[in-house]
């Protein structure tokens, strides 16, 4: 057998811009999935790995087997020792890599090393941060300029190389990296060369991220309220005039669920949706799947059909996950899209339509009403006596489309394609984020979600985690089971939909404010 070719070495450094996952490049998210393996920093966002191939190799550059911090010459050998073994390789960083990121030494090493190396930038904290703070940089009428400075340079260096005088006596915009510590010194240093004490500062701590604080003050004060609030790093400081526009252009951090933490409980492929929602209002939204979907028991009877797709006039999805079940035992089966050819297709609403997109497949019939009773209500129509109709389904399918459909006079075939399973454990994370009451809402969307949780973690333990936490049930069902596994219920919208849901929650946590 021929050896396999190791690939030719290459390192992207790519800036993972400054904690909103949203904020990477598009090229960097393309060179993040080219990588075999992926070096990450401490301050990139790790939502960022997801973008990563399976199975690539994901080395957190902070820690060194967990303990001390690996230093900036380890990285620099790491990474040219993976290169050269025939990887590709992705330096993930945060913010951008050329902005108090290290990344020239990075490149230095790798040019010693003759490594071919692409840039990606990427939103440095300056920008980014300042920005979800709603304080523009420059500001027509207020100021000219901006300047970058790290704030990391220690009080005892004797000879500072910042130019404190430049930076004191324009009106230009300042922002420090790295200057939480400092801010004592810093403060001084522009007022002792110039700046009046009223300029206006704002600290930014883990800026673009749900996580995200502001402090504001002025160049007389600020050290002092940091000192008070127990203001920590990793944060930017700005000063200058621009910091007063924050109060009318505020837009990130006033969203009405911003800094609320919710647990979203349905299975991990439908949480998207519901997690959107609460995360445009500022929730950050935490998963935990309580619902998995896997194969059925067996494959017999949907192999079976799909042996005879022939036979059938209509084929019938009701759920993106039926779409990609069929169609994944259809090209197990050697088969593909054309045996569906002698076919109608109808699928229950537009997101299992567009999950029928990608097969070259597009529906024949959807219902007005997206949901069981709209299949059977549009197929009165069709003249379906004597026709025979395949209805690949989820176990827990309700018996109205088969029944209906069979009153119809059509002969129904509906094999299993999936199971809804209640997963036999949670994401590392969440536990901990329940115990240590980083949770404040937990949304329930149905029956089986609350249950799950409580066949997982325990029920005593459930209501142990649960103290003090919001509960959110999306109807009178899911509620009357939260009370039955005595919990208390606080939220439950008018309606029973997601959107209902969601108002309910801004609504209840602006009145708690
Ligand atoms: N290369 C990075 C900066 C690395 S230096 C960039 O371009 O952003 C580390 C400093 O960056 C931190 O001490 C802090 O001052 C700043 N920083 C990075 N991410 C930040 C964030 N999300 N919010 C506020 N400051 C941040």
């Amino acid at each position: 057998m021929p050896e396999k070719s190791p690939k030719n070495p290459l390192v992207y450094l790519i800036g993972a811009g400054p904690g909103d996952p949203g904020l990477v490049t598009v090229r960097g998210r393309e060179c993040l999935g080219l990588a075999d393996v992926v070096i990450y920093d401490y301050l990139a966002n790790d939502d960022l790995l997801r973008f990563a191939r399976p199975g690539a190799e994901l080395i957190y550059a902070g820690k060194v087997g967990g303990h001390h911090n690996r230093e900036q010459w380890q990285i620099n050998e790491l990474l040219v020792e993976k290169a050269l073994a025939g990887n590709v390789v992705a330096r993930l960083k945060g913010g951008d890599p050329f902005v108090f990121g290290r990344g020239g030494e990075e490149c230095e090493a790798l040019v010693a090393a003759a490594i071919p190396f692409e840039i990606v930038p990427g939103v440095t904290a300056g920008i980014g941060a300042t920005a979800y703070a709603g304080i523009p940089l420059t500001h027509r009428g207020i100021t000219t300029s901006v300047a970058f400075v790290t704030g990391h340079e220690g009080h005892d260096k004797e000879v500072s190389q910042i130019d404190w005088e430049g930076l004191s006596l324009g009106s230009g915009t300042v922002v420090f990296y790295m200057g939480i510590k400092n801010l004592p010194q810093i403060t001084a240093n522009l007022m002792a060369h110039g700046r009046p004490p009223e300029t206006p500062v704002a600290l930014v701590r883990w800026g673009t991220r749900p996580e995200q604080e502001v402090l504001t003050g002025t160049l007389a004060d600020i050290a002092e309220r940091a000192c008070q609030t127990g203001f920590k790093a990793p944060a930017i400081t700005i000063v200058g005039e621009v910091v007063r526009l924050r109060e009318k252009l505020r837009w990130f951090d006033n969203r009405p669920l911003f800094g609320k933490s919710i647990l979203v409980t349905r299975a991990a492929d439908q949480a998207g949706e519901f997690g959107a929602m609460l995360g445009a209002l500022g929730a950050r939204v935490v998963e935990c799947p309580t619902i998995a979907i896997v194969h059925p028991e067996t494959w017999d009877d949907l192999d079976g059909a799909i042996a005879h797709l022939d036979r059938f006039h209509w084929i019938v999805f009701t759920s993106v996950n039926a779409v990609r079940f069929f169609f994944e035992r259809l090209a197990a089966s050697g088969r593909d899209s054309r045996s569906l050819s002698g076919c109608r297709v109808c699928a229950v609403g537009p997101k299992t339509s567009a999950a029928l997109a990608p097969f070259g497949i597009r529906p024949d019939l959807i219902p007005v009403d997206y949901k069981g009773e709209g299949v059977v209500e549009v197929f009165r129509s069709e003249a379906i006596t004597g026709k025979r109709i395949l209805f690949p389904k989820g176990d827990r399918a309700r018996d109205v489309i088969p029944q209906g459909l069979a009153e119809l006079g059509a002969e129904v075939t509906a094999p299993v394609a999936y199971r809804n399973v209640m997963p036999e454990a949670l994401p590392s994370g969440v536990i901990t984020d329940l115990e240590e009451r980083r949770i404040d809402c937990a949304t329930f969307t149905s029956s089986s979600t609350v249950e799950n949780l409580a066949a997982i973690v325990g029920e005593n333990r459930l209501i142990r985690l649960l103290e003090g936490v919001t509960v959110a049930a999306i109807g009178p069902i899911t509620a009357g089971t939260c009370r039955e596994l005595g919990l208390d219920v606080h939220v439950e919208p008018p309606k029973y939909t997601l959107a209902a849901m969601t108002d309910a929650l801004v609504d209840h946590f602006s009145r708690k404010a």
